[in-house]
């Protein structure tokens, strides 16, 4: 670990961006979940059974690495924390996690629709590949197993019929992979219904690549 998340700015952090994604609709109800590791072994999460666009600092639930309760006043952490913890225990860098619905992109997976296809410079450089898991219940260990094989190789991805995972070097990061994930999704979504999405061919995606050396941007996998 380099260095610590404070534990005021990581309460900040979570309410803002959970009621930026309730605000964007990113999740609705009680859904989405959001984690940050304070520690090598405590992390800061959100509480099961609320909605996230509504919660206060003072909701929020200290855990260990293993999900077990870390101070007295703890609160019940999301039923969905598994995965988080998976991607915390495999990924010592990731130092934060979000989980949410988004619509476009949880619908291609509905629809069995290859999300993964290169339209947009920016979603090459920053994400690459955004890999599908498979279909998995959710609050369940199969969640946990299913994201394991791909969580040490990229830094999101989509649970089929069911939402994204974001990580990385803080909330935010975490947050905006969120973003550009729903973003290119409704773009590939507009491009479908005008006739067809036109990919980004293959010399270009290479160019691509080299921006990122030039540039000092870790290479994500495609
Ligand atoms: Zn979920």
């Amino acid at each position: 670990m380099t260095e610590k998340y404070s534990q005021t700015k990581a309460r900040t952090d979570i309410i803002e961006i959970a009621r930026l994604c309730y605000e964007r609709r990113y999740i609705c109800g009680m859904e989405g979940n959001f984690s940050i590791r304070l520690e090598e072994n405590l992390i800061l999460t959100t509480p099961a059974g609320v909605c996230k666009g509504r919660i206060n600092e003072d909701d929020l639930v200290l855990v260990d690495l293993t999900g077990a309760p870390k101070d007295a006043r703890n609160k019940r952490p999301s039923t969905e924390l598994k995965m988080h913890l998976t991607v915390y225990q495999s990924r010592p860098d990731v130092k934060a996690c979000v989980h949410a619905h988004p619509t476009y992109a949880v619908a291609f997976s509905v629809a069995g629709v290859d999300l993964n296809q290169h339209i947009l410079p920016e979603v090459v450089t920053t994400l690459g590949k955004i890999p599908l898991a498979p279909y998995a219940t959710p609050s369940t260990d199969e969640v946990s197993d299913s994201i394991a094989p791909i969580v040490k190789e990229h830094d999101s991805l989509i649970l089929d019929h069911h939402g994204a995972l974001t990580y990385g070097a803080d909330l935010w990061d975490a947050y905006y992979k969120l973003e550009t994930i729903e973003h290119h999704a409704q773009t590939l979504y507009i491009a479908h219904t005008l006739g067809g999405a036109k990919t980004l061919d293959k010399p270009e995606i290479e160019k691509l690549m080299k921006t990122c050396a030039t540039y000092g941007i870790s290479q994500p996998k495609l």
